[in-house]
């Protein structure tokens, strides 16, 4: 076994978000955060970089590359505005349930300005029944001459103002020993029905847009179907467990990278008893379990990563990553915060904001009482 290590082609794209970040991103993220908007004017900018349309293929618009480098790029932009990294990489759920399991017409359709961020993406799962309790969803789809009706309401959902194509689940009907059927749908920009709906005031996140997305009386072609009839359940579930916790994972080691950087700088220009804080064996104990932390959170992270490049089954690692690196990043942030003393609290600082979008992440893509129960699951069936 190797040690982990960048490719220098995952160095250079690394230095290249960094720089778009550093210009674009690190210098309006807490105004974004304190107006509460979605920066959607960088999508364009971020699909002339490849990073909207990371793990595209080339034939689709996209820049060909894979998981790894998608990380790359969340951990860069969420090492300033973790808002705007989960409003992409919800973006990107859309993109991979289409990319994964759409047909040729529907890829050719919709990833090249998906890819290309004129095309805002968006994936609708979540009900007020509990985004936990999956198969309860009650939004339906019925089959009336010749098109799917759609009806419901999905709340929590990441892009639910912004987006401009959306991926729905919903049930379609009963198997022969009485379970849900779920379908997943593609819903054209402007689609009549389809309409967002109350806006979330959000604690943290709030680069992002999170609310309610309606169907009432949708009417979709069938071409519209994502995959077969009933097959729903898997496409949501395997995009949320391998690309929407990776996204997660990714976007909390950003934000402890961030804990990890605004401490060093804090503790080495604080200067207490004559002498910066840094010198204080105390305040050494909390940058070491910071990095360490960051550390940690970032292999679990680039490792499930690089597994799904690999096409190896991933769910449990990057269940494991997304539990870690968001539990962290809550303990990290406020073990900052308490080391900046008055300082912490002050918004000029960034560190609120972090603790605040790494309490935000818990529950996007799965809490972490459900990433317990994965893995638990997975280890006590020898996985
Ligand atoms: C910032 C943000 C962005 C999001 N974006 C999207 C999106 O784009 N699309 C989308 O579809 N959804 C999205 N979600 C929704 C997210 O997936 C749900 O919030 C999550 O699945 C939890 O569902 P819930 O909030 O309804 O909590 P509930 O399911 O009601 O859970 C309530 C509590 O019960 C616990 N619990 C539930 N079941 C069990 C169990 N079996 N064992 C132990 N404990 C359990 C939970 O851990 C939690 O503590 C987003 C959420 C957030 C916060």
């Amino acid at each position: 076994m190797q040690f982990f290590q960048f490719t220098e082609e995952q160095e250079m794209l690394k230095k290249a978000v960094r720089e778009f970040v550093e210009a674009e991103i690190a210098p309006k993220a807490a105004e974004w955060d304190e107006k509460d908007y979605c920066p959607v004017e960088l999508f364009p900018k971020m699909g002339e970089m490849g990073i909207t349309g990371i793990f595209v293929p080339e034939q689709y618009g996209g820049a060909g590359l894979g998981h790894v480098e998608r990380a790359i790029c969340l951990e860069e932009i969420s090492r300033h505005s973790a808002g705007l990294g989960i409003a992409l990489m919800t973006h990107q759920l859309c993109v991979a349930g289409i990319l994964y399991y759409g047909t040729e017409e529907q890829k050719q359709k919709y990833l090249p300005e998906l890819a290309a961020g004129t095309k805002i993406g968006g994936l609708s799962v979540t009900e007020p029944g509990g985004g936990s309790d999956f198969m309860g969803q009650k939004s339906t789809g019925e089959l009336k001459d010749g098109y799917w009706v759609l009806n419901g309401r999905k709340c929590f959902i990441t892009n639910s103002h912004v987006a401009d194509i959306d991926i729905w689940t919903v049930i379609t009907g009963q198997d022969e020993k009485g379970r849900p059927v779920m379908t997943a749908f593609i819903i054209d920009p402007d689609t009549p029905g389809h309409t967002p709906g109350r806006k979330e005031h959000k604690l943290g996140l709030r680069g992002s847009v999170t609310g309610d997305v309606n169907c009432v009386e949708v009417k979709v072609a069938p071409e519209q179907m994502l995959g077969k009839e009933g097959a729903g359940a898997k496409i949501a579930m395997t995009t949320i467990q391998e690309v929407g916790r990776a996204g997660m994972s990714a976007i909390n080691v950003g934000i402890l990278r961030g804990c990890v950087e605004e401490g060093v700088k804090f503790a080495n220009e604080r200067i207490v008893y004559g002498k910066p804080i840094a010198k204080l064996q105390a305040i050494q104990f909390d940058i070491a379990e910071t990095r360490l932390e960051y550390e940690a959170a970032r292999l679990l992270t680039y490792r499930a990563a690089g597994m799904k490049d690999a096409g190896i089954p991933c769910a449990t690692e990057f269940a494991m990553a997304k539990l870690y690196a968001t539990e962290a990043a809550c303990r990290a942030a406020k073990r900052i915060m308490d080391m900046m003393g008055g300082y912490g609290i002050v918004n000029e600082y960034p560190i609120g904001r972090f603790l605040r979008d790494a309490l935000a992440s818990i529950a996007a893509g799965g809490t972490s009482h459900i990433q317990k129960l994965i893995i638990a699951g997975s280890t006590l069936s020898g996985k």
